[in-house]
């Protein structure tokens, strides 16, 4: 039985996917993301696009997703308006320095949001979900693994992700969402002493082939080199490995990121429409409106099953 896979003998059964599998290589300019989209953007379409209107209703035949990012732990107070949507979708940098008590606060937020389900990735910020960054980076922010332990102890937790319970939270996975299918990563070109910081070139590219091709939507914290990646200084600081991923292989209908606050705003290539819904400002000030857009259900399946959803559940 382990030898044949729906009746194809297993010789046979890997061929094709071995033919149809598109590779990605490092782009030889992919350490200097400005002149990689110099070259990169003469051969493809690039435009700016206007928000969708909020204010239209929301319809049965299709998810209204609502896009946040970069709240830095500001969002909570700030009165900004959250406009009516079925899905919110927050993409990183939630916190100022990942503190406990602010993922709690934030937590505490998104259950008072009346979306039916929020996604949430983690961003560079939010430091202590990094399971991976050591000691000495956390002392630095003023933080300690010890003091983590017992707090997450004494709420009878395993890890810090366990305190987002009003969250789908992703971490390269996906979810399903009424067919739908939604995939998030926090990893960004390493940026200061922060979380999630991954080299440019072979390992983020390893991070960006855990991408499923089927995936619908792409929530990353940081943008792709040309689409919403400008920094002040006008330069492009995106992934020239995440744009080719995005653009060669798994062509997403929507790929919504933040990291960037200066560059807030919509654009797309013809075919994925890219968001950079960074709520803050390059200030930290919370004024950038959350960017909705609406993605058909597909047929036979119903918004109905928003209401029934496991949280975390994958497909
Ligand atoms: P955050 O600290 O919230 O992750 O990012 C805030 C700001 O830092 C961004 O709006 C941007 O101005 C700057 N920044 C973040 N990542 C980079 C980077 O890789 N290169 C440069 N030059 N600036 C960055
Ligand atoms: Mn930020
Ligand atoms: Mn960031």
């Amino acid at each position: 039985m382990e030898h044949f896979f729906h009746g194809i003998p297993r010789i046979f059964y890997g061929i094709p996917r071995i033919l149809r599998k598109i590779y990605i290589r490092v782009d030889k300019d992919t350490a200097n993301p400005s002149k990689a989209w110099e070259r990169i953007r003469i051969k493809q379409q690039h435009t700016r696009c206007p928000h969708p209107d909020p204010i239209t209703p929301v319809t049965p035949d299709k998810i209204r997703f609502v896009c946040i990012s970069d709240t830095h732990g500001k969002i909570e107070r700030s009165g900004l308006r959250m406009p009516p949507g079925d899905v919110l979708l927050h993409a990183g940098d939630f916190t100022t320095r990942g503190q406990l008590t602010e993922i709690e606060k934030f937590n505490s937020y998104l259950g008072f949001l009346p979306y039916k389900v929020k996604v949430l990735i983690a961003g560079n910020h939010d430091l202590t979900l990094d399971e991976e960054l050591g000691d000495s980076t956390l002392q630095s922010f003023g933080l300690q693994h010890s003091e983590i332990e017992s707090y997450l102890k004494s709420r009878g937790l395993k890890s810090v992700k366990e305190m987002l319970t009003n969250a789908v939270y992703l971490l390269d996975s996906s979810v399903s969402i009424c067919g739908i299918k939604l995939y998030g990563a926090p990893w960004q070109p390493i940026f200061r002493n922060w979380g999630f910081n991954v080299k440019r070139g072979e390992e983020l590219l390893e991070k960006w082939q855990k991408i499923p091709t089927d995936t619908d939507i792409l929530i990353t914290h940081g943008p792709p080199v040309g689409h919403g990646d400008l920094t002040g200084g006008n330069n492009n600081v995106g992934c020239v490995e995440l744009l080719n991923t995005v653009q060669k292989r798994v062509k997403p209908k929507y790929h919504v990121f933040g990291h960037i606050h200066e560059s807030y705003g919509v654009t797309s290539d013809g075919f994925t429409t890219f968001i950079n819904a960074s709520t803050c400002t390059i200030r930290y000030k919370p004024t950038n409106s959350p960017i909705v857009f609406d993605f058909d259900i597909p047929e036979g399946r119903s918004k109905e099953e928003l209401l029934h959803m496991e949280k975390n559940s994958s497909y």
